[in-house]
C-alpha cells in the first residue's frame, strides 16, 4: 500500500492509483466473474457466476474513490467502460489499465446498452437470486442490501448506510427495514447502482457484517410500475423500428393484415405512434393503418412472388415476436378493443397470393 491515503480533491489530471500489487489478492477467493479477456470484443468473458463460498467471505479489498480514482489509458482510448477490478478495489494496473478508474456519471453514455457499465453483457432476465449483471429489459437503479448489522439506534443505521452507499453515486431514495438488516438504495442512474453493487458486495460497513448486495426486484409502487412500463414499451418500439426499415415495416404490416386482420397490432411496430394513439382506436386510426399497406400493395402488383412472401412473413413474425416480448414486460398495458372492420380491400387484392400457404 502506498502512503497517499490523504483524501485528494477530484482532479482529472491525477493518474489512477494501483490499488493492489500483482499477486497481492488471494486467488482462492473468487474476486471477479469475468475470467477471460476476449481481445476481439475488448471485454471480459466467462462468467456471470458467483462463487457461493465467496458470498460468505469478506472481500479483501475495497475501492476508495477519493484515493484510487484517476486517469487511465481508457481516457486516451475513449473506452467508456469502468474497470470491474477497480470497483472491487483490486486493480493492479492503475493508470495503465485499459478501463476507466472512476465512477460513472449519471449521464454516462455507453456504446452498447445491452452491456452494463463494466462492459459485461446483460441478460434478458435476472438470475433467480437477483445477483449478477442484471437485465437489459429493465432499468434498475435500486440495489438490495442484506445482512446489515444494525445499530440499536435507527438514526445511526441510516447514517451508516447512506455514508457507505453514498460513495458510489447520488442516492435518490432509500428504505431501511429496521430489525431485518435490509435496506433498499435507489441511485440516480443504473450505472451507479451497478457500480455500488460490485463495490459493496461482501464488504462490511461499520460492523463486522458481510453484506449481501443484489438487484432489487421490481418496485411494487403502482406509479413506478406505470412509468417503467411506458419506458419499456417505448424502448421496444425504438428497437424494432431500428431493425426494420420503413418499407419492411409496411410490408410486414400488409402480410399481418392479410393473415390476422389485427389492425391494432400495427401500432407496436409503427415508429411514430404514441401511447395516446394506442388506446384511442377511433375510426380515423383504423382507416389510416389499413390504407397504408393497401396503397403499397397497389403500386407493387406482382411484387409478392413466393420468395418475397416468405421474406415478408419472416419479418412479420420477427416483428410480432419482438412486439410480444416487449409487451410481456408490460403488465398493465391497456388492451384496445378489437375493431370489427376487416381489411376487405387487402384481402381481395392479395387473395390469390395467399393460396399456397397454411393460412386461409
Ligand atoms: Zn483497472
Amino acid at each position: 500500500m502506498s502512503a497517499s491515503t490523504a483524501v485528494a480533491p477530484k482532479r482529472k489530471l491525477r493518474p489512477a492509483r494501483k490499488q493492489v500489487a500483482h499477486g497481492e489478492v488471494d486467488k482462492s477467493e473468487s474476486i471477479q466473474p469475468g475470467k477471460e479477456y476476449n481481445v476481439w470484443y475488448n471485454k471480459w468473458a466467462g462468467g456471470d457466476r458467483e462463487d457461493s463460498l465467496a458470498n460468505k467471505t469478506l472481500s479483501q479489498t475495497r475501492c476508495i474513490i477519493a484515493r484510487d480514482a484517476g486517469y487511465t489509458r481508457a481516457d486516451a482510448t475513449g473506452n467508456k467502460y469502468c474497470c470491474l477490478f477497480f470497483a472491487r478495489g483490486c486493480c493492479p494496473y492503475g493508470h495503465e489499465c485499459n478501463y476507466l478508474h472512476r465512477l460513472p456519471l449519471p449521464n454516462h453514455q455507453l456504446p452498447d446498452n445491452s452491456r452494463d457499465c463494466f462492459g459485461r453483457e446483460k441478460h434478458s432476465d435476472y438470475r433467480d437470486d437477483m445477483g449478477g449483471v442484471g437485465s437489459f429489459n429493465r432499468v434498475n437503479r435500486t440495489v438490495y442490501v442484506g445482512k446489515i448489522h444494525e445499530s440499536p439506534d435507527k438514526k445511526q443505521t441510516e447514517e451508516t448506510v447512506l455514508r457507505h452507499f453514498g460513495e458510489w453515486g447520488k442516492i435518490l431514495r432509500y428504505n431501511i427495514l429496521h430489525g431485518r438488516g435490509v435496506a433498499f438504495v435507489m441511485y440516480e442512474s443504473e450505472h451507479n447502482a451497478s457500480f455500488a453493487k460490485e463495490a459493496m458486495a461482501n464488504q462490511s460497513m461499520d460492523g463486522d457484517e458481510i453484506l449481501n448486495v443484489r438487484w432489487a426486484t421490481e418496485d411494487p409502487n403502482p406509479g413506478e410500475k406505470k412509468a417503467e412500463a411506458r419506458r419499456v414499451q417505448e424502448e421496444g418500439r425504438k428497437a424494432i423500428s431500428r431493425i426494420l426499415d420503413e418499407d419492411l415495416v409496411e410490408a410486414a404490416q400488409a402480410v399481418r393484415t392479410l393473415e390476422e386482420g389485427e389492425e391494432q397490432d400495427f401500432y407496436h411496430i409503427e415508429p411514430s405512434k404514441s401511447d395516446h394513439d394506442d388506446s384511442d382506436n377511433g375510426a380515423d386510426g383504423v382507416n389510416d393503418v389499413v390504407e397504408r399497406p393497401a396503397k403499397r400493395v397497389k403500386s407493387g402488383n406482382g411484387f409478392f412472388d413466393e420468395d418475397a412472401l416468405d421474406n415478408l412473413k419472416f419479418y412479420a413474425e420477427l416483428a410480432k415476436k419482438q412486439a410480444e416480448e416487449s409487451q410481456e414486460r408490460v403488465k398493465e398495458r391497456k388492451v384496445p378493443p378489437k375493431p370489427a372492420a376487416k381489411p376487405a380491400g387487402m384481402a381481395s387484392l392479395l387473395g390469390g397470393y395467399g393460396s399456397g400457404d397454411e393460412s386461409d
